[in-house]
């Protein structure tokens, strides 16, 4: 981007940010003073934020009243919930808002850059232009004020936030947090709850309220950030005509000032409430705190979290090991805030009691002192910097869009410093000085300096205290009551006469043309193009290999997959038990525990698991393969350890360690029954496919409940049965194992492949020989619906079947339907009228098709339901308004953005699945192109689904005694 092409704007310092690949810039809004930071790269995923500096004076929460007010409409969209519409019809992957101690921040996301320009017009004009001056009511629904329906009646408090930090003043975690803050800082902002303490969040006024608005909520006082693939000038430009042009600077004082460092430790301990049924002892928290520096620091910053992970954090660290050890409570955490100014370093025991303060003080000291003098674990720093670094170039936040998570991470210095947004965000050179240090005294002189030597401290008891919430309640009660009888009759007119004026702006609907204002995309700003297919064929020595090449920032992700095609039937679930059992089993190196911790110091991780693969080109024969794989990920340079752990774990694993494997199975039984009873609707929906569909028959037998009763089986008489076992076991590695059976899938940028056909060759060579059968797996399937019975008293009603085996044939508006039963028919009708948690459907491109209650309280009602599903397509009537939003909502279900480790394995999916990109477009254009009657036309598709009549359900005794004839058979597990 050109930053002179945006001349109301004034360019402060430009940086190449390697270490996540982009280039930032640090500007400057002439007029305003607004302070903007741009991250530009060829992220999709956009991230656009506004955040305000917004210490609070006081305890009444009003920043965060303010964060949910201004989202209750505003001068462009005067709708009262506009933040409800945009998720419906929008293409969003985040949108919320945030207050924290000493800011309030507004990000919103999308992939699709006119949704993306909708929210940030939304969020900028609700920041900079709320309805709040003009409503009252918004203060008063989501801040507090006084209910009281009758002059007769009970005077109570009644808004949003008022109600929320009640419920967060409850937990002792939540009152440990705050204690901790509050105590370390007692002269600056941070003293005070900027999630408002219940107790005085009714002394703020409402114009007290406007005021905070009126000084903080200024662009001279904001910070705004703009991340991704996008038109710079273009929104700089636009931010600077629609609204930051409007303001002069001000001169905002939102400063967050140092506090003045304790000559001495202070001491404090705090009630939190318990019931009169919970026990007192061993139910107090014991915290340990330092403030560490200023988070201007940038080696402290990253020097605290590996401290943290090496001492506290990781398994058998060793503070969590001698207070474990002293009896000093069950459970040992640490955690290092370095969110806040000055960050805190908090070492917690929980389950703990009060009268062990001093023996927990001690033991932390004593333990601080003989690290200091004896030097610290080394491996157990490596590791520590190894986990951090892999993180932070990894940058999977999962769910997460990544810009955002970078954003939050640089308000972390440029809050402190409007100079400095980059410091924690470019940290390779800081991983590189850390690595340096280990061996030297840098580590123990900051536990000497910020731990042992520091005053700025406290030790904050959380103690519990019977019956606490019901006599707060009453005095509260007794308060209210004493100000009530203080009014006059007039007065208590007026507060009736308020109470209902707020009921009756809330119920009010709003305009249709205020609803309309709220953009909402429409079909055709949709993109008919799909995400590419990265595969590229190739052989790694001479093993067959798929390469996605794909941007990981340095990180190769590994499969290694082993055709399971030659195993027999009945030997699939021991394939099962050995995907279990690898991986936490002596190897001849290594300990388990000691396994661990070296893939660890060196990797990402490694995992096995087995996968399926439907060929759809072969959809009637249902053929499919079936593979075991062990997965790795590390940086390029680590790929030969990753190999060498890998081929640990492959051949010399204690098959034989027939005491392990016991314990291994009874944990595997205790996970597979709460799986059941947790989450029994996929379970339950696979059963009931596993009666016509060999790939989902081999699932259950590996994973669902035929695997199950395989385990419980071996369990039960392990002692006659784990010589044959180990046996099997040791059969099957070398069967599966085998290099004529292996292949690769590898997701990496180009430069990752040096070096991976030698590593793949190696492990080729240590694998023993065989001779590759072109064999299918064969598998037998018998329909035998089945009920479950439970001690719940909910049930998980599946119904299943192949639409394709039963005449219809797949087409992407089935993904429309998922949509649309999910909005609107089995919502209704099985969570809004049966009273079911949830319930789902799906229907693949095999002619897999089913739907499945969750926690559901009913059973034959729902079958009928499902009955009823075929009538209700047949006279579906929609608007052109829900179309659209149902047509938005399933692409926002396809076009997920995905981490690059998800890239690789969906290319891999559909590599080995042998779906096209034509399949895949040809599907997206089925969405996009869906009219009502395409949807009518579906009618036919759940027809022959549910004439293949499968079910099976998992739930409660008494329901499926009741309902016995529905089923073949009724067992227990
Ligand atoms: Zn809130």
């Amino acid at each position: 981007m050109k930053t002179e092409n945006c001349k109301a704007y004034e360019l402060l310092r430009k940086e190449e940010l390697k270490g996540i690949k982009s280039t930032g810039y640090l500007l400057k809004h002439k007029k305003s003073g607004a302070r903007v930071l741009l991250v530009e790269n060829d992220d999709n995923n956009k991230v656009f934020s506004i955040g305000f500096r917004t210490p609070p004076s006081d305890s009444t929460g009003v920043p965060h009243i303010m964060e949910h007010s201004v989202l209750c409409g505003s001068r462009n969209f005067p709708a009262k919930d506009p933040f409800v519409e945009l998720v419906k019809g929008s293409l969003n992957t985040f949108l919320n808002a945030m207050t924290y101690p000493d800011k309030t921040v507004y990000p919103v996301a999308s992939c699709n850059e006119k949704d993306f320009q909708n929210l940030m017009h939304v969020y900028m004009d609700a920041v900079l232009y709320p309805n709040i001056y003009q409503h009252e009511e918004i203060f008063r629904q989501e801040g507090w004020s006084y209910k009281l329906d009758s002059k007769e009646d009970k005077l109570s408090y009644n808004g949003v936030v008022y109600n929320e930090m009640k419920g967060a003043f409850s937990s002792p975690e939540g009152v440990l947090d705050r204690v901790v803050l509050n105590t370390l800082f007692p002269d600056t902002s941070y003293a005070n709850e900027s999630g408002g303490d219940p107790e005085f969040i009714p002394d703020l006024t409402y114009e007290q309220f406007l005021d905070f608005h009126r000084t903080y909520y200024h662009p001279s006082n904001s910070y705004i950030y703009l991340y991704g693939d996008m038109d710079m000038e273009e929104k700089l430009n636009w931010l600077d005509q629609e609204y930051l042009s409007r303001y002069d600077a001000a001169d905002v004082d939102s400063e967050i000032r140092l506090q003045k460092p304790f000559e001495e430790m202070v001491e404090k301990e705090i009630p939190y409430s318990i019931a009169s049924e919970e026990p007192e002892e061993e139910n107090t928290y014991l915290s340990y705190n330092k403030v560490i520096g200023t988070s201007l620091d940038k080696e402290l910053y990253l020097a605290f979290q590996i401290l943290d992970y090496a001492l506290l954090s990781a398994p058998g660290a060793p503070l969590k090991k001698a207070l474990t050890d002293a009896g000093i409570g069950k459970d040992i955490i640490g955690s290092y805030d370095n969110g806040i100014y000055q960050p805190v370093f908090s070492i917690i025991a929980k389950n703990a009691d009060p009268e062990q303060k001093t023996a927990f003080v001690d033991t932390i000291e004593t333990v601080l002192k003989n690290i200091v003098k004896n030097g610290m674990d080394k491996k157990a720093l490596e590791a520590g910097i190894n986990y951090h670094e892999f993180r932070y170039r990894e940058a999977d936040f999962g769910g997460y869009p990544k810009g955002l998570m970078y954003g939050l991470q640089m308000m972390d210095s440029w809050l402190y410093d409007e100079n400095e947004p980059f410091m924690h965000i470019e940290a390779l050179d800081t991983f590189e000085f850390l690595k340096n240090q280990v061996g030297g005294r840098y580590f123990e002189e900051l536990i000497q300096t910020y731990l042992l030597n520091n005053t700025h401290g406290a030790v904050v008891v959380v103690k519990p205290e019977k019956g606490r919430t019901a006599r707060m309640d009453r005095e509260l009660d007794q308060k209210l009551q004493a100000y009530k009888d203080s009014l006059s009759e007039e007065e208590k007119e007026a507060l009736v006469k308020r109470t209902k004026d707020l009921e009756e702006y809330q119920s009010a609907p709003d305009k249709e043309e205020d609803i309309q204002k709220i953009p909402v995309l429409k079909v055709s700003d949709i993109s008919r193009e799909i995400e590419p297919i990265r595969n590229e064929e190739m052989k790694l020595g001479n093993i067959p290999a798929v390469f996605h090449d794909i941007d990981t920032n340095g990180i190769g992700y590994v499969e290694v997959m082993f055709d399971l095609s030659g195993i027999p039937e009945e030997k699939l679930p021991y394939v099962g038990i050995l995907q279990s059992v690898l991986g936490i089993i002596d190897t001849e190196n290594y300990e388990y525990g000691e396994l661990f911790n070296e893939i660890n110091m060196h990797t990402g991780g490694i995992g096995t698991s087995l996968e399926l693969y439907n060929d759809v080109t072969h959809i009637r024969e249902k053929e499919f393969k079936a593979t075991f794989e062990i997965k790795a990920k590390a940086l390029y340079s680590q790929m030969p350890v990753a190999f060498s752990m890998m081929r640990e774990i492959l051949t010399a694993s204690k098959l034989n360690d027939t005491a392990r494997i016991r314990e291994i199975l009874a944990m595997l039984k205790s996970r597979l029954l709460m799986k059941f009873q947790s989450s029994g609707h996929t379970t339950a929906a696979l059963r009931a496919l596993s009666y016509a569909s060999p790939s989902a028959k081999l699932k259950d037998m590996t994973n669902g409940i035929e695997f199950y009763q395989t385990v419980a089986e071996i369990e039960e008489h392990f002692e006659e049965k784990k010589e044959a076992l180990s046996q099997e076991l040791q059969n099957l590695a070398g069967q599966i194992f085998r290099a004529d059976n292996m292949m690769i899938s590898y997701t990496a940028e180009r430069e990752g492949l040096e070096g991976l056909a030698k590593l793949t060759e190696e492990l080729a060579a240590k694998l023993p020989e065989g001779e590759k059968e072109e064999t299918a797996c064969v598998i037998h399937c018998q329909k035998r619906n089945e009920g479950f019975k439970t001690a719940s008293k909910v049930q998980y009603v599946a119904r299943t079947g192949n639409f394709i085996d039963h005449g219809a044939s797949y087409t992407g508006a089935l993904q429309i339907l998922k949509v649309i039963l999910s909005y609107d028919y089995l919502w209704q009708n099985i969570r809004v009228k049966g009273g079911a948690y949830g319930c789902m459907s799906n229907f693949n491109r095999i002619g897999e098709g089913y739907m499945v209650s969750y926690r559901d309280p009913n059973l034959r009602r729902t079958m009928d339901v499902y009955e009823g599903v075929v009538e209700y397509l047949e006279n579906f009537t929609v608007s052109d308004r829900d179309m659209n939003k149902y047509i938005i909502g399933t692409i926002s279900n396809l076009d997920q953005p995905m981490t690059p480790a998800a890239k690789g394995d969906r290319s891999m999916n559909l590599y080995m699945n042998h779906v096209s990109e034509e399949m895949i477009r040809k599907e997206r254009a089925e969405v996009l192109d869906a009219k009502q009657e395409d949807i009518r036309a579906l009618a036919a598709v759940v027809k022959a689904m549910l004439s293949a009549e499968q079910i099976c359900v998992i739930g409660g005794e008494d329901k499926m005694e009741e309902n016995k004839e529905m089923f073949d058979c009724v067992t227990k597990f």
